[in-house]
C-alpha cells in the first residue's frame, strides 16, 4: 500500500491536473460538423502536431541552443528556450489522440474546446486555413465558445491543370519534411495541417493559458500595406525580437525547422555568419540576422555555404 502522504499527493495532483485539462472534442453534427474523412485527418493532424512539439522541446532543451543561428533568427538573442518549450510546446501534448465527439457547441463551458469544420462558402474559407476563437472573444452567453475552426483550405488545395484546377490533399508532415530536404518545397498552399495547428494552439488560451496568448503580429510593407508576418522571411526580418516571441507563426516555423533543418539549431551553427550569398534561382537566403558577429562554422552548418533551403513567404490566413 502507498504511504498516506504519497496517496494524497497523487490524488491532489490528479485533481489539479483534471481540472486544468480542457475537454477537447470534435463537432460531428449540425453546422460546421466534421465528416468521417475530416475526423481521420484531424487525428493525423494531432499526432503530427505532437511530433512537431516534441521535436521543438528536444531542441530547446539542448545546451547552447539559444546561441544557434536558427534560434536567434526566430526568437531573438534574449529569449529563454526552456520557457518557450514549457509554455508553448509542452501544452500541445494535452490534445487527445482521438478527441471525443460532440453534437452541438451550444451550452459548452469555458473549459471546452471544439474542433469544427466550416464548409466552402463560409465567409473566411477562401483564404483562411484555421481560426481560433476564445471564450473571451464572444459577447453574450450564446456567443461564448472555444473553437478551432478548420477551413477547407487546411484539408486540400487547388493545383492548376489543363481543365482549370483540381483539389489535392495538403501534405502530411513527413512529406513536407522530405520536400524541404529534397529542396522541392515550398508550395505554401500545401502546408501540413499540423503546422497550422501548432500555430493555432498559440492562440488557444484554454490550451496554453491566456498569459501565453500569441498574436498574428503585423508589419507595414514597402507599399504602406499592413501585412501579417507569416512567411519565413517576414517572421525573421520584419518584426522585432519582442514581437517574435509573441507571434504564433514563429512557433510553427521553429517546430517545423527543428525537423526539416535541425542543423540550424546545433552548436556547429552558432552565431551569424554574415550575409548569405544569393544562390542561383533562389530568392532571399534563409535565416540572416544582422549584427550578430560570430565564428563561421565551416562544413556542418549547411546554410552558410548557400546550401540552404529558401522558403518563400506564404500568404493566406492562419
Ligand atoms: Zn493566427
Amino acid at each position: 500500500m502507498l504511504p498516506r502522504l504519497l496517496t494524497s499527493a497523487l490524488l491532489f495532483s490528479f485533481v489539479a491536473f483534471a481540472s486544468a485539462v480542457p475537454n477537447i472534442r470534435i463537432l460531428i453534427e449540425g453546422d460546421d460538423y466534421c465528416n468521417d474523412q475530416s475526423i481521420l485527418r484531424i487525428r493525423q493532424m494531432i499526432k503530427e502536431a505532437k511530433t512537431l512539439a516534441q521535436s521543438a522541446i528536444d531542441t530547446l532543451y539542448r545546451p547552447n541552443v539559444e546561441k544557434s543561428s536558427g534560434f536567434v533568427a526566430l526568437f531573438g538573442p534574449n529569449a529563454n528556450p526552456k520557457d518557450i518549450a514549457d509554455k508553448h510546446f509542452a501544452p500541445v501534448n494535452i490534445l487527445p489522440d482521438s478527441p471525443a465527439f460532440v453534437v452541438t457547441v451550444k451550452r459548452l463551458t469555458e473549459n471546452d474546446l471544439t474542433f469544427t469544420c466550416p464548409p466552402y462558402g463560409d465567409p473566411k474559407d477562401n483564404k483562411a486555413r484555421m481560426s481560433t476563437r476564445n471564450w473571451v472573444d464572444g459577447d453574450g452567453h450564446d456567443q461564448r465558445n472555444n473553437l478551432i475552426r478548420i477551413f477547407p483550405n487546411s484539408f486540400e488545395y487547388d493545383v492548376p491543370d489543363s481543365k482549370g484546377s483540381h483539389k489535392v490533399d495538403t501534405l502530411p508532415l513527413q512529406k513536407a519534411v522530405e520536400a524541404v530536404i529534397a529542396k522541392t518545397w515550398f508550395d505554401e498552399k500545401a502546408v501540413p495541417m499540423a503546422f497550422t495547428l501548432v500555430h493555432e494552439v498559440q492562440h488557444a488560451d484554454v490550451i496554453i493559458g491566456a498569459e501565453n496568448h500569441c498574436l498574428d503580429v503585423a508589419f507595414i510593407d514597402d507599399k504602406g500595406k499592413t501585412v501579417k508576418a507569416y512567411g519565413l522571411q517576414q517572421i525573421q526580418k520584419k518584426i522585432t525580437n519582442e514581437e517574435k516571441v509573441k507571434n504564433a507563426q514563429n512557433y510553427a516555423w521553429f517546430a517545423f525547422l527543428t525537423l526539416a533543418q535541425p542543423e540550424l539549431f546545433t552548436d556547429d551553427c552558432q552565431g551569424n555568419p554574415g550575409p548569405i550569398p544569393h544562390a542561383a534561382g533562389l530568392q532571399e537566403p534563409l535565416l540572416v540576422q544582422d549584427g550578430i558577429a560570430s565564428r563561421a562554422a565551416e562544413d556542418t552548418c549547411k546554410y552558410i555555404h548557400g546550401d540552404f533551403l529558401n522558403i518563400v513567404d506564404t500568404d493566406g490566413e492562419f
